[in-house]
């Protein structure tokens, strides 16, 4: 515990931040104030900006400065093939891989029900109606290979079955258990390639 209100109501805004602990929290404070003023002064400015400009593309749901964002927008994206991901980070780390072409769909998270996390709360009415908008004839569910990310790929891997489209579902080289977010970009991209139908 610090002596100083102001500095214990920072430690506790920057525990927050994901893996961050009480001791990493004192060590990013006491960083701040006492050697980089000037870089608080950026985070702030920084954050300021991001929460005034980016939200989510109406589209996709991905982060995004404009209403569309620009991987949507974009003409040489091949709109025929959807890819399902849990997270704007999992997105990211397939655009790395640069073996895919075509258009993604961003879910809230993955199914949750002891959280209260249903298909509502994931976006998937968004998602149906995306799906009901014509042009997508594949569905990539590219969720995360743990157990809630298998669940949920296999949710919305009914739901895409029922409205006739080709539902795919990455896998090789993935390990069990494995987040997209944290899988080098030759094995995201060998999963992407070696697809299978679900
Ligand atoms: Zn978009």
């Amino acid at each position: 515990m610090s002596d100083s209100p102001a500095i214990e109501g920072l430690r506790q805004a920057l525990r927050r931040l994901p893996g961050v602990g009480p001791k990493t929290a004192q060590r990013m404070a006491f960083h701040l104030l006492e050697r980089d003023r000037n870089g608080a002064q950026l985070i702030i400015e920084a954050l300021r900006n991001a929460l005034e400009r980016v939200g989510r593309c109406q589209r996709c749901n991905n982060l995004s400065e404009q209403e569309i964002c620009p991987l949507c927008s974009s003409p040489r994206r091949d709109t025929s093939i959807l890819c399902v991901v849990e997270s704007p980070a999992d997105l990211m780390s397939l655009e790395q891989s640069a073996v895919y072409n075509g258009l993604y769909f961003v879910l809230m998270g993955h199914l949750s029900p002891l959280d209260g996390i249903g298909p509502d709360e994931l976006g998937i009415p968004k998602l149906e109606a995306l799906l009901d908008s014509g042009g997508i004839k594949e569905v990539i569910l590219a969720t995360n290979l743990t157990v809630e990310g298998e669940a949920t790929a296999h949710y919305i891997g009914e739901l895409a079955r029922a409205h006739q489209f080709l539902v795919t579902r990455i896998a090789h080289g993935v390990p069990l258990g494995g987040e997209l977010e944290y899988t080098d970009r030759g094995t995201l991209a060998r999963a992407l390639s070696g697809r299978r139908e679900a």
